[in-house]
């Protein structure tokens, strides 16, 4: 079929709107009608060539519509769902996705979605000359429509707007899953989150549903720290002008439970592990994408007290599992992620979005479809 997509062309550009055509689904493949997508920082990463999928490529990547057709194989999904399309297509049999770790599935979704393919090596993108455009993470929902592997694909209640709960096919997920299914966090227990873009918002509004007291927000922007106070955060941070660590272990007796490194920024993670409290039951979670080959030094004698740093990709969620569960406490009010989004913008209007989302003039900025 002929559509409409935003096409990365070449590096460090805007995207170009351009008519391409789109073949699908294949096995174990849906295709998706688009109602919204929201622009992450990952979209620009790629753009950037910070990512290893090269263009021409049609990004996006947060995407949720309604599917119009299914491909041989495909059981769970049907013509008529509402679905979120996440981040995190996965095979089911590797040791990660057995272990209930899908977010790290060792096979062939995951290199796929790093070499611009579907998971079975395939592109279904093509310029109307035939040749052929990568897509973003297997999905490319900067488009009127998108091919995407059924294992990332989730439906979702009827009556949750797909202009909001799109963002949990990344970002919200990221931030949410690493509060509630990584780290656990407990009612009463402290919490520190160093970041306070899309993913930091969302830990911190996790972080309040289950009942932690204090939660510091730590950014450099006052807007940034404005918006974390409206959404749950007690104490605010400015690390453009004091040292974080410090004012963490002042204010709360020498730390905190939790902290959450949202920004991929090796000082940050440093500052994110030293702000835990030397105890056990301590623990630092990274989730911020540091530049290939960084590290960053941490005291060694904190280990001796058996504090934790993990990773997390993807907040560890389970998607089929966790995202219908994530809406419902949308839906009832528990997890407010429509104050996240602050702009909706036509398709024709995405490096308008791109800008404003580089510039943090806006939270969350969001591309909405005609539903019909
Ligand atoms: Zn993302
Ligand atoms: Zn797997």
């Amino acid at each position: 079929m002929r559509m409409k997509a935003a096409i990365l062309e070449k590096l460090n550009a805007p995207l170009v709107i351009d008519e391409v055509d789109l073949e699908g689904p294949g096995e174990n493949q849906v295709l998706v009608k688009l109602v919204a997508t929201g622009v992450c920082h990952s979209d620009i990463h790629c753009m950037k060539g910070d990512l290893a999928t090269a263009p021409p490529v049609v990004l996006g990547h947060e995407g949720a519509g309604i599917v119009q057709e299914v491909g041989k194989g495909v059981k769970r999904i049907k013509p008529g769902d509402r679905v979120v399309l996440t981040v995190a297509p996965h095979c089911g049999t590797c040791p990660a996705c057995v272990m209930g770790v899908p977010t790290s599935c060792e096979t062939d979704p995951q290199t796929a979605m790093l070499m611009g393919t579907m998971a079975d090596g395939t592109k279904h993108i093509r310029r109307k000359n035939g040749e052929e455009i990568s897509h973003f993470m297997a999905q490319s929902s900067f488009a009127e429509y998108a091919v995407a592997e059924e294992s990332a694909t989730i439906k979702v209640r009827d009556d949750a707007p797909l202009d909001v709960v799109c963002l949990l096919g990344c970002g919200a997920s990221t931030g949410i899953g690493a509060v509630l299914n990584k780290a656990r966090v407990k009612a009463g227990s402290s919490v520190a989150v160093f970041g306070c873009g899309g993913v930091g918002l969302a830990a911190i509004m996790a972080a309040n549903l289950v009942g932690a007291y204090p939660i510091f927000a730590v950014d450099m922007f006052e807007k940034k720290l404005r918006a974390a106070g409206e959404l749950g955060a007690t104490h605010l941070v400015n690390a453009s002008q004091e040292d974080p660590v410090a004012r963490i272990a002042a204010d709360n007796s020498g730390g905190v439970d939790y902290s959450f490194e949202v920004v991929g920024s090796p000082a940050a993670m440093t500052q994110a592990f030293h702000s835990v409290y030397p105890r056990p039951g301590g623990m630092a979670v990274i989730l911020g994408l540091a530049p290939i080959g960084s590290t960053f030094p941490i005291e060694a004698w904190r280990f001796m007290r058996e504090v934790t740093i993990t990773g997390c990709t993807v907040g560890s969620i389970r998607p089929a599992i966790d995202i219908p569960r994530y809406v419902d406490l949308f839906m009832s009010g528990k997890l407010p992620l429509n104050k996240m989004v602050s702009a909706h913008y036509p398709l024709g209007r995405v490096n308008d979005a791109i800008k404003d989302t580089l510039d943090g003039t806006i939270l969350r900025g969001v591309i909405t479809f005609p539903e019909h």
